[in-house]
């Protein structure tokens, strides 16, 4: 070991699986421990062994609840981690209640798909040797991807033996199915577009032919598993420094993306009195003017920056323009007596499109639609940030001492039952439906989308980021089929889009967010960043935010999988 390293283990040139491990000679902390999500290919990545021995580690810092973020602890604690989770407590609440539901959602998985096997042998035969390729390609993936001193160490990392491989877990999201729904959907039918970086394994690896029918011998982890997960947990407040490892002190910061979410800035020192080098991690950076939560906190001095990237090269509309457009499509679905299909992820998403539905209302914008919450996760999200009214941004805290309940859309049916949820398609129209989850990789907005997929009365009408080869991008881009369920399946249905609702910066704010660490300063001046790592992207957008971060006059870098760099 050579001075302090980070060493990238996930959310590296894509959106998911966030991991970054901070070593010093005396500590090792990990910055998130994310679930990676998306196509198989990317799932399959949470089988592989941590590339570090859990019990080794003193602490973990968690920017925010997603799943692409905190939805492996469980299996860290599992591999033998006993250390603290450093988190807010709005996130420490968020995260009770998507890791327990993951767990849920793994056994559910394992045992439909146990159901699946013995009723298709051969099928299932065939597919675990698929996994088991795709399982070797994605270690192989992982020994390359670092310098000589990553192979080594991944090599010295206990191997899964052929059973366990075959045990390859299926994406899901924190709300990803119920049990009723999402057995083998079948998500593209399309070929992958060819990537911008066609020599890069990593992209070689995510458009190998997708193997869709996944079977899962054992759970990833259990409802037990995550139980013990959370006795980790130790809340801090916001603004609040913390000794987290020896020479390693964290600060969370408004991140303004969800609630409870925050940027991490670690003062790091490698020995007492020495050197001391400070790393900032964005986490997920939210916008200025989100509904509900305060803005992301600006920064403006470090020595290392890890920014997400999602939307490099990309432009928000303004969000007057998000809300015109969510207006005219209810008052149209309204007008035709159709049904609005809503696909958000339940937490933060939910909340703040139900937000601008109640202030829609408020205005007489829009007409009373009756509104289908169908996320029982969502609900319970609602509830924690209810009772965090702390984080609130000013707007949001004014509308509660006025005694309206911004949280609440008049007229909202929460539906918890899956009987519930399948007797929305006998409601009577016109009516809106959210439900998890936003990129149609599962849970139960599938379910809604087999009544509605050839309905030309009904709208799909999405609000954030459809990540790479789901469902909801190939509908975005305006396929006219699409594959579901096994079945070919015509796009009849209106599609529209609002990007406006991003709980993601985009790329004039992320350079907005970046400019401040360099403002007034000179290359080589206290805290003017040596280097700015561009993490949780995928590749397009990470090649189109690059040279305007540059313009700014940082140095940058896009570490790929399992790449470990010095910081010096
Ligand atoms: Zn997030």
């Amino acid at each position: 070991m050579r001075g302090m390293q980070i060493h990238f283990l996930g959310g590296a040139t894509t959106v998911t699986g966030s991991q970054f491990l901070i070593t010093t000679e005396r500590a090792k902390v990990l910055v998130d421990c994310g679930m990676f999500q998306g196509s198989p290919n990317e799932s399959i990545r949470n089988r592989i062994p941590f590339a570090f021995e859990p019990a080794e580690l003193d602490a973990v810092v968690l920017t925010h609840a997603h799943l692409d973020h905190c939805g492996l602890l469980p299996l860290l604690v599992k591999s033998g981690y006993n250390g603290p989770i450093h988190a807010t407590a709005g996130t420490a609440e968020l995260a009770t209640l998507v890791l327990l539901d993951s767990g849920h959602l793994h056994e559910e998985f394992a045992k439909r798909e146990a159901r699946w096997e013995r009723r298709n042998p051969d099928r299932a035969a065939a597919e675990d040797k698929e996994e088991i390729a795709a399982y070797q390609a994605a270690v192989d993936l992982a020994a390359a991807g670092g310098s000589e001193e990553a192979v080594a160490e991944t090599a010295d990392a206990p191997k899964l033996g052929v059973e366990a491989a075959t045990a390859v877990a299926e994406s899901m999201t924190a709300e990803a199915a119920s049990p009723d729904t999402g057995e083998h959907v079948e998500t593209t039918i399309e070929p992958e577009p060819p990537h911008a970086w066609p020599s890069d394994p990593e992209a070689d690896l995510r458009t190998q032919p997708p193997a869709i029918d996944i079977d899962l011998d054992e759970p990833l982890y259990t409802v037990l598993d995550a139980r013990q997960a959370l006795e980790h947990l130790r809340p801090i407040d916001y603004d609040q420094e913390r000794e987290v490892a020896p020479g390693v002190w964290a600060t969370f910061l408004d991140a303004g993306h969800i609630l409870g979410s925050a940027i991490i800035r670690l003062r790091i020192r490698e020995q007492d009195g020495g050197q001391e080098l400070v790393v900032v991690c964005s986490g997920d950076l939210g916008r200025p003017g989100t509904p509900i939560i305060r803005d992301p906190t600006y920064l403006t001095a470090a020595d290392y920056v890890l920014v997400e990237s999602t939307y490099g090269g990309r432009e928000h509309e303004p969000q007057d323009e998000a809300i015109r457009v969510l207006a005219e499509t209810i008052r149209l679905v309204a007008d035709a007596g159709g049904v609005l299909l809503v696909p958000s992820f339940a937490i933060g998403r939910t909340q703040e499109v139900v937000w601008e539905l109640d202030r829609l209302i408020d205005r007489g914008e829009i007409p009373p639609l009756p509104l289908y919450l169908d996320s029982p996760m969502a609900s319970k999200a609602s509830d924690v940030y209810r009772h965090h009214s702390e984080y609130f941004d000013a707007e949001t805290a004014q509308l509660l001492r006025d005694g309206d309940t911004p949280l609440d859309y008049p007229g909202q049916i929460i539906t918890n039952d899956v009987r519930d949820s399948k007797a929305i398609e006998h409601a009577p129209r016109p009516y809106m439906i959210v439900a998890s989850n936003g990129m149609l990789t599962g849970g139960r907005v599938v379910g809604h989308l087999r009544h509605l997929i050839d309905d030309p009365n009904a709208t799909i009408l999405f609000v954030g980021y459809q990540g790479e080869g789901t469902l909801g991008a190939h509908l975005q881009a305006g396929a006219r089929t699409v594959r579901l369920d096994g079945q070919p399946r015509e796009v009849r249905c209106k599609v529209r889009s609002i990007s406006g609702f991003s709980a993601h910066a985009d790329e004039s704010e992320l350079l907005d967010w970046l400019g401040r660490f360099v403002a007034g300063k000179h290359p080589g001046d206290p805290g003017y960043p040596r280097r700015v790592f561009l993490v949780h992207g995928d590749p397009e957008a990470q090649i189109a935010l690059e040279p305007k971060v540059r313009a700014l006059g940082l140095a940058t870098h896009i570490p790929h999988w399992h790449e470990r760099v010095t910081l010096e």
